[in-house]
């Protein structure tokens, strides 16, 4: 999609410094961190969110696992949290889909 930002960012047409990346997945550091871990993994792929028909289950498998294997990584033993916001009430602000994944410090549940 031409006017959306991860479109963009996984695309290279704006700088980032990627975390991760293949051809499928880029994983970057949040811009507006809101723990001291706080990454997205976010598909190459246009989908605007996980109810988007095309955006199917292997991928979001793949995801997933990044999200889990970069949370223990960067989380080490003391956990962390996998987020993702769909739809407006539930904060979605950026219409393709993305992984928050967020560590170190203590997580309030329930979530806000
Ligand atoms: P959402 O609110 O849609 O679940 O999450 C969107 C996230 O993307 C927000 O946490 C926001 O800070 C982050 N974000 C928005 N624009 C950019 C950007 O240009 N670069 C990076 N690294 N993060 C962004
Ligand atoms: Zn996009």
């Amino acid at each position: 999609m031409s006017d959306c930002i991860f479109c963009k960012i996984a695309s290279g047409e704006i700088d980032s410094e990627a975390i991760y990346r293949d051809d499928e997945i880029i994983v970057i550091k949040d811009i507006n961190p809101q723990a001291p871990v706080h990454l997205l993994v976010i598909p190459a792929k246009h989908y605007q969110d996980l109810t988007a028909p095309e955006f199917e289950a292997p991928l979001m498998g793949r995801l997933l696992a990044k999200a889990s294997e970069l949370g223990k990584r960067y989380g080490q033993e003391n956990g962390f949290r996998v987020v993702i916001n769909t739809g407006r009430l539930a904060g979605q602000t950026v219409g393709h889909v993305h992984f928050h994944v967020l560590s170190g410090r203590e997580l309030q549940w329930p979530p806000g």
